[in-house]
């Protein structure tokens, strides 16, 4: 019998999710979904019994579900299934990138979040924000799954391929490449500004502190490869 929870994502949508088997861990090493940046959504697929109600009996819509949510959503949904599956015990090694020497670390999960530590912010509804730029208007939106995917999918990303991540429509169109590279780096800035105030679900960045040199370092929750997989920072298991 596998242990089920249901939680409630920031937008208030009801996700059922169970405990990960073994190979959901099979994902996380699957070279072409790590390239595609598909297995975020394979590995959250796992875990899930139903999403507002409806359960899935299709992989690819159920995928397609995932991709729809909000980012800030699927970050929620993933530390609750993270904490489901392996604990809300996070201990792992972390290499200062300012002075290379690495440190050991133990932090809980759901006390983060309790504290506020790890933020949860409730959605803004006056999005998309429109942005005059000097080329025409930028609709900026709450970056989605498919947004995300898109950014994976990209060899080398560039900060015009992170503003046209967050830009629903461009003069009531799809963003293109070409049109954002005329844009004014003010207006590319004013995107930015505008999508960093637009705060929405959980925020995944830590601070952690290094022992040695006493800097702080910014890092996403899912930087750390023991999120994923516990004791492997640890335990050199050199995945
Ligand atoms: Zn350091």
């Amino acid at each position: 019998m596998i242990d089920t929870e249901k939680i409630i994502l920031p937008s208030g949508i009801e996700c059922e999710i169970q405990e990960l088997t073994a190979d959901a861990e099979r994902i996380l090493t699957n070279k072409s979904d790590i390239k595609s940046g598909q297995w975020i959504n394979k590995f959250m697929s796992k875990a899930i019994v139903s999403i507002d109600g409806k359960k899935y009996d299709n992989q690819g819509e159920l995928i397609s579900a995932l991709l729809d949510m909000r980012t800030g959503d699927r970050n929620y949904l993933l530390l609750q299934i993270r904490m489901q599956s392996y604990g809300d015990e996070m201990d792992f090694n972390f290499e200062c990138p300012k002075c290379h020497k690495t440190s050991g670390y133990h932090m809980n999960l759901r006390e983060m979040l309790d504290s506020g530590e790890l933020k949860v912010d409730s959605y803004q509804t006056d999005t998309p924000i429109a942005i005059k730029t000097r080329e025409g208007v930028a609709e900026i939106d709450y970056m989605t799954g498919h947004s995300e995917q898109w950014l994976a999918s990209i060899k080398d990303i560039d900060t015009i391929h992170l503003a046209m991540a967050v830009c629903k429509k461009f003069n009531d169109k799809a963003p293109e490449y070409k049109e954002f590279l005329k844009l004014p780096v003010r207006d590319l800035a004013k995107i930015r500004a505008t999508y960093a105030g637009l705060k929405g679900g959980l925020d995944p960045r830590i601070k952690i502190e290094c022992y040695e040199c006493d800097s702080e370092n910014e890092v996403m929750l899912y930087q750390i490869a023991d999120f994923f997989t516990p004791l492997t920072s640890l335990g050199n298991i050199g995945l």
